[in-house]
């Protein structure tokens, strides 16, 4: 007896059981294994001129494109899978322009774009930069989406600003729009009510000039969540807090990982003799534009930062200018030690010397042209969590409010 005269002759005898059957099977027919069509690169978290092609059962190979004007420069291997995940695993062999190892760090997957999971390479960028295998498990959800570190999209970087933008602490400033036609935002926090003139505060300046170091953008968002709590009521007193949470907000849709659409890296686009409006990069001349006119008003910058990852743990570097009004920088370097009971990040570190690329970075610069102390913060490439990395974020800013007692004056 062939399946369907078994299944007519069930039929005549019990028919609701039997439809029940007929449906079930119809659904075992319809599953399928992944195809080249089930993956989209130009969602919030994409990847420009990426390629898949089919090799085997959910195998695929996946060649990426480069970014703006660099050739040699991989984008990120962002993408989501839009549908048809569930109960399939997935292989990918991913091949990549030479140029910052597209394998350097780990990547992320998620269900929700919230919750994310991290997923390891195989062979890793000292044995092979330029193409790799990823291995996920069987997925559990239909929709997944995948990126580089602990990813996190423009539009989720403007929903958290619109989630803080009622606090009375919280500034949003629309400085511009990037070439994209996406807001540039500078968030100042600080305590409005205070009695403590705005002259007489400590200022910090936050950045992250890489696009793609998502985590380098957790670690910000971790100094911003703690500033905004309970424990960050006496700073708010007397400090002003400034966050560029991303300087280059076309990127994550693309998976550049350093430049803007001009394919300028965004942390050699600094321009130590004074911002340029004709020569300077369009983001980068915006914010340092922005920066001089924090640094000419009655509230210029003690601190400035930029964030960003490399490997190992945080790694948090001063360009020191001494400062009569504070102790020794090595009482920070111990308060902060003191703080990290986890071991997120290395003591604190004065760096010599001029780096090799000169002033045009978004750390020596701001060091050179306004004579102020400014923080490398790089590292993280081994922290595979947005809590961790956020919470490195919380002890960095705690150490700032320890180490910059009192007032200015
Ligand atoms: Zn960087």
């Amino acid at each position: 007896m062939n399946k369907k005269s078994w299944l007519n002759k069930l039929k005549i005898a019990f028919p609701t059981i039997t439809s029940i059957v007929i449906v079930s099977l119809l659904a075992c027919d319809s599953y399928r294994e992944l195809s080249e069509g089930d993956f989209r690169f130009d969602g919030p978290l994409g990847s420009d001129g990426a390629v898949i092609e089919k090799l085997d059962r959910n195998v695929f190979k996946i060649t990426l494109g480069h970014a703006p004007n660099q050739p040699d420069w991989n984008n990120k291997l962002n993408f989501q899978i839009t549908g048809n995940a569930r109960g399939n695993d997935l292989v990918l062999v991913v091949e990549g322009p030479p140029r910052y190892a597209m394998n350097e760090y780990f990547y992320s997957w998620s269900y929700d774009m919230e919750n994310w999971n991290p997923v390891h390479w195989k062979a890793g960028y000292r044995v092979s930069p330029e193409i790799d295998t990823l291995v996920f498990p069987v997925f559990e959800n239909d929709k997944v989406y995948v990126g580089h570190q602990v990813p996190i999209s423009y539009e989720q970087v403007e929903d958290f600003i619109s989630s803080i933008e009622p606090s009375k602490y919280v500034n949003v400033d629309t400085l511009g729009k990037s070439l994209g036609g996406r807001n540039l935002y500078r968030l100042t926090i600080t305590d409005p009510s205070s009695d403590i003139p705005l002259g007489d505060r400590w200022v910090h300046y936050f950045s992250n000039s890489h696009p793609g170091e998502h985590n380098a953008q957790w670690r910000m968002i971790g100094k911003i969540e703690w500033l905004l709590g309970n424990r960050g009521s006496d700073m708010r007193k007397r400090s002003i807090c400034h966050f560029v949470i991303m300087m280059s907000p076309d990127a994550p849709q693309k998976g550049w990982y350093r430049v803007n659409a001009q394919g300028v890296d965004m942390n050699r686009s600094y321009f130590p003799d004074g911002s340029d409006k004709e020569k300077q990069a369009h983001e980068p001349y915006i914010f340092q534009r922005d920066l001089e006119m924090i640094m000419e008003s009655e509230s210029p910058v003690t601190t400035l930062w930029g964030h960003h990852t490399w490997g190992g743990i945080v790694e948090p570097l001063l360009y020191l200018v001494e400062d009569d009004r504070t102790g020794p920088w090595t009482e920070w370097r111990d308060i902060l030690q003191d703080l990290d009971h986890n071991n997120l990040i290395k003591p604190l570190a004065v760096r010599e010397g001029i780096p090799g690329y000169g002033a045009i970075s978004w750390e020596y610069g701001p060091h050179v042209q306004f004579g102020i102390t400014t923080v490398l913060c790089e590292g993280a490439g081994a922290i595979y969590t947005k809590e961790e990395n956020k919470k490195s974020g919380e002890l960095l800013i705690r150490s700032l409010a320890k180490y910059y007692k009192g007032i200015k004056e």
